[in-house]
């Protein structure tokens, strides 16, 4: 039984590890929609920006 418990804190753990690895270093998700900079359609915007608008270039 010990050894159950054991197991389910480690893997509490675990998650709990990788859950705060993700939030030090958030992972953008990507949307589909308008770019508020360019306006242009995009299939992955980030903060409503579309990638050439993130990287500083213009299409
Ligand atoms: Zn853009």
């Amino acid at each position: 039984m010990a050894d159950t418990i054991d197991e389910a804190n480690q893997l509490a753990e675990q998650h709990l590890e990788r859950s705060l690895r993700a939030a030090r270093q958030p992972v953008p998700v990507g949307v589909p929609g308008e770019c508020e900079q360019c306006g242009g359609d995009s299939a992955r915007l980030v903060g409503g920006r579309c990638a050439p608008c993130r990287d500083g270039r213009r299409r």
